[in-house]
């Protein structure tokens, strides 16, 4: 058991007394985390029990701090959904892990297995799909409860904290690229180049494509032209759909939304080639106007994409494990996260914080050199 896992307290009656983690829990929609004990849950039957080892800290996480959508968690819960940990006990009628293996709860922590979108490999939009860090408990906590059948399954050669950002940030970009329907030779444009896109730009040059990145922070466009990417916009600085139509003739056959802001989505459809396929990943809450007639008249696609499947959850790792694909992340313990979140929203993260579970150090800071993330990319 780790030393940081508070013991059971003792106490001299026969009480028996769960013993505790320590977790960060949303107790109040757009209130800071709470760092606080929470009970170690057990493995009941079919479920296993995982040692947190990492977790990357995604926007979502804010989006379900604060209450952000129509479907809302119930507080108090543990937010978290690109936890990397061992499996430290499996309940009854486990088969497919077994205790000492590595895996990651993802989002998609389960689905019915049955229904139509099941069983056509749609499990993201099971009617019965739970959600990991939000209507379940989470991996900013010492241990997670998950179902067995939907963990991701960590190939040797990836490490718990590099592993991490790949279960959600990287399953979602490299599923959303695939819904643009962009082939190798044609741009593919990603809007935010936060811990989505700077994964985005590494998975569509794996995959052939052009890259066009747009943000709005000179920052995090360095690091995408680091990254490989063929063309930068500062959104705040020029139009991204005009610019990108000059140097592409025409557009993107394909861009992949990943701003956290409603005014990246209007430019997105901006960018879009004619009759090529906007997707949308970023889910800041709100709506967006549709230019109806440029849609129509040029016959473009808008098309939601959430996370992915399991078998895209192999494929995104597998990327990784091939070098072509490395996430840049900061290392911070899980008492930083409320100074976490405030630096994502000022949009002060490089790339993704992961949190580490080794024992609740005070933070240095402990990004890696940017250069060395670049270099493995395959992608110079
Ligand atoms: P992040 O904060 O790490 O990155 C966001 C990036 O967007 C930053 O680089 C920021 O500078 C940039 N940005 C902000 N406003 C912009 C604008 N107007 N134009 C261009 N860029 C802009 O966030 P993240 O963890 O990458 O998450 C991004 C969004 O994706 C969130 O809304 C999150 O909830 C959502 N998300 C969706 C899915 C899904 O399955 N669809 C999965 C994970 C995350
Ligand atoms: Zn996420
Ligand atoms: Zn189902």
């Amino acid at each position: 058991m780790s030393t940081s896992v508070l013991e059971p307290k003792a106490h001299s009656t026969s009480q028996k007394h769960t013993p505790t983690m320590h977790a960060a829990v949303v107790e109040e929609f757009g209130k800071p985390l709470v760092l606080r004990e929470w009970d170690i849950p057990n493995a009941g039957a079919g479920q296993i029990v995982v040692k947190t080892e990492a977790c990357g800290v995604c926007h979502t996480d804010i989006h379900a701090a604060n209450g952000d959508w129509p479907l809302k968690p119930k507080p108090p819960f543990i937010p978290g959904h690109e936890a990397i940990g061992i499996v430290t006990a499996v309940g009854a009628g486990v088969t497919i892990v077994k205790e000492g293996d590595r895996v990651g709860v993802p989002w998609l922590y389960s689905a019915c297995g049955h229904c139509e979108y099941c069983l056509t490999a749609w499990e993201t939009v099971c009617p019965d799909a739970k959600f990991g860090g939000y209507t379940q408990n989470g991996g900013f906590a010492e241990y997670i409860l998950a179902d067995p059948n939907y963990v991701a399954h960590i190939p040797k050669g990836l490490s718990a904290v590099e592993a991490a950002p790949l279960i959600c940030a990287g399953i979602t970009t490299y599923k959303g690229i695939k819904q643009t329907g962009a082939k190798p030779g044609q741009w593919l444009a990603v809007s935010g180049c936060g811990g989505l896109g700077h994964l985005a730009i590494q998975y569509a040059k794996a995959m052939g494509l052009l890259v066009c990145a747009v943000d709005i922070d000179d920052a995090k466009l360095a690091l995408a032209r680091k990254l490989g990417a063929d063309l930068t916009f500062n959104a705040k600085t020029a139009d991204p759909a005009t610019e990108l139509k000059k140097q592409t003739a025409g557009g993107a056959h394909g861009v992949l939304i990943t701003a956290p802001s409603l005014i990246a989505f209007k430019q997105g459809i901006g960018m879009t080639r004619k009759h090529g396929t906007c997707a949308l990943v970023g889910l800041p809450p709100g709506d967006f106007p549709v230019p109806l007639f440029d849609v129509v008249a040029n016959c473009i696609t808008i098309r939601g994409s959430f996370v992915g499947t399991r078998e895209d959850m192999a494929e995104a790792l597998d990327f990784a494990v091939r070098g072509k694909v490395k996430a840049d992340i900061e290392l911070q313990p899980l008492s930083e996260i409320n100074n976490i979140f405030k630096r994502l929203e000022d949009g002060d993260v490089a790339a993704r914080v992961v949190l580490e579970f080794a024992g609740d150090r005070p933070a240095p800071d402990r990004r890696q050199d940017e250069d060395e993330a670049c270099a493995d990319t395959g992608n110079d």
